[in-house]
């Protein structure tokens, strides 16, 4: 998870979901072995030379009126540049250099980033010699590629990965402790939230050594403990832009349950749990990330002694495969029960790292099989002799069988079911896989 960021960036068309697309593609082989990892996605985790990163495609968004174009890709800058440790700026080499490459240009020099300049579609080597005027951008020596064709793509990342391995130790050495992303809809209260907590006096808020004041995350210290909020500045920076909220919010999400331990799911008391936000939690899941699902503007529902445990049991009810999320009520306006928040989060985050013993394990299994042994698929006996947790944060389970590909679903959910009944892991996703003994 402490992997750099790389964001590519450039106005529409000129080839990023294509150059996102080829490099995501070397990794495809290892994140099928991975279950739950969606691949549409704008992150996605792969290597170079040995490196790991994330890296960002930020083009999803065109707004339809010319005149928001400027405003758009304005934003998309923004946001690619808080994250990214190093950012590949795409041209085209079919149009030369547009106002708004000028524009994108200004914009990355500001960040102090390091940048790498892209000139795309280079498919033939009679379009190498076009690629010289890109020097005008002052961003060093532009690298040809064809995105299309998979050309002069491992030039281009040679030198992007050479800037993040000598990044200085100051950055590394930086106490993150847990970290937790307050996540969800627009306007349910995120920034609300986070405001009532940094508003409080019991905690101490901590300049990040080594970032700009641009940082996007926030760290404070709860009793002793460091937290790091992430992307604090992105709840405050709003999209100017009407068609523009929905999207940045959900690349926002994306990002921010990538990079968290555990993701505060804030939702809307006044709205109830809608399937956006069920959405949300899947997400995280699928990322791995702890989750606390907290129904904010709690002071807007009129109750009594048994509302709270009624919400909780409808919300199970609608989301039977995440009743493992626990469920608070909040007001930021009030700052009802938001250090419950921290609290539950810092639990969840235990959770998330803890190890089961393979003795524990396996006696845990063989009490289980004996009860209710795994049924006979095609008239073939199951047998499922060893289970071990081969990793934690988020963990996962190997259980070694017979016929692995023959497990049913329902005795695999069955086993997860067992296992939380058992080891607790409140608040976390639990991967399991079977393999062959
Ligand atoms: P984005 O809007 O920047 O994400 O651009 P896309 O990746 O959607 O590409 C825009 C168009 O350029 C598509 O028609 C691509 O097929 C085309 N394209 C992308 N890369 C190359 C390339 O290396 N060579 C050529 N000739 N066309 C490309
Ligand atoms: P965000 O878009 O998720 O960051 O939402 P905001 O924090 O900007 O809040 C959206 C609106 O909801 C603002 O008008 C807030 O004042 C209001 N709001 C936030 N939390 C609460 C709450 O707990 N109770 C009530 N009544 N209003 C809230």
């Amino acid at each position: 998870m402490k992997l750099p960021q790389v964001a590519i960036i450039g106005r529409p068309n000129v080839g990023k979901s294509t150059l996102f697309n080829r490099i995501g593609r070397t990794r495809k082989a290892v994140t099928a072995q991975e279950p739950g990892i969606t691949r549409d996605s704008h992150f996605i985790q792969t290597e170079w030379a040995g490196v790991g990163f994330w890296l960002v495609d930020t083009g999803g968004f065109v707004p339809q009126a010319k005149d928001l174009i400027e405003a758009a890709i304005r934003e998309q800058v923004l946001f690619a540049v808080g994250g990214s440790e190093a950012l590949i700026f795409l041209v085209d080499v079919e149009t030369g250099i547009t106002d708004i490459d000028l524009q994108i240009a200004e914009l990355l020099h500001r960040s102090g980033k390091p940048v790498f300049v892209g000139v795309n579609k280079v498919d033939n080597p009679q379009r190498e010699w076009d690629t010289g005027v890109f020097q005008k951008l002052g961003m060093g020596d532009p690298f040809p590629v064809s995105a299309l064709a998979g050309l002069g793509v491992g030039e281009l990342l040679d030198a992007v990965v050479d800037s993040f391995i000598h990044k200085p130790e100051a950055v590394e050495r930086v106490e993150e402790g847990l970290k937790l992303a307050v996540v969800g809809r627009p306007n349910v209260g995120k920034s609300s939230l986070v405001n009532a907590v940094l508003g409080e006096e019991r905690l101490i808020v901590m300049a990040k050594p080594g970032t700009t004041r641009d940082a996007i995350d926030t760290q404070i210290r709860y009793h002793g403990k460091v937290i790091t909020l992430i992307d604090t500045a992105g709840l405050r920076r709003r999209s100017q832009i009407k068609e523009g909220v929905e999207f940045f919010s959900t690349l926002r999400t994306e990002q921010a349950l990538t990079r968290c331990d555990v993701a505060v799911v804030l939702i809307d008391a006044s709205e109830g749990l809608t399937q956006q936000d069920v959405r949300v939690l899947q997400q995280g899941v699928q990322r791995g990330a702890g989750l606390l699902l907290v129904v904010n503007k709690w002071d807007l529902v009129e109750k009594d002694h048994t509302t709270f445990s009624q919400w909780e049991k409808d919300i199970k009810a609608r989301i039977p495969t995440l009743a493992y999320i626990p469920i608070l009520s909040t007001s930021a306006e009030t700052r009802l029960r938001v250090f419950q928040v921290i609290e539950k989060a810092q639990v969840i985050a235990r959770e998330r790292q803890k190890r089961i013993s393979t003795n524990q394990l396996n006696d845990f299994l063989a009490e289980v099989i004996k009860r209710q042994p795994p049924p006979a698929v095609k008239g073939k006996e199951i047998r499922i002799p060893f289970v071990t947790q081969s990793k934690s944060a988020p963990p996962l389970f190997v259980f070694f069988s017979n016929y692995p590909d023959l497990i049913p679903t329902h005795y695999m959910k069955f086993l997860e079911r067992r296992l939380r009944e058992i080891f607790g892991f409140e608040g976390v996703p639990i991967r399991i896989n079977f393999k062959k003994k």
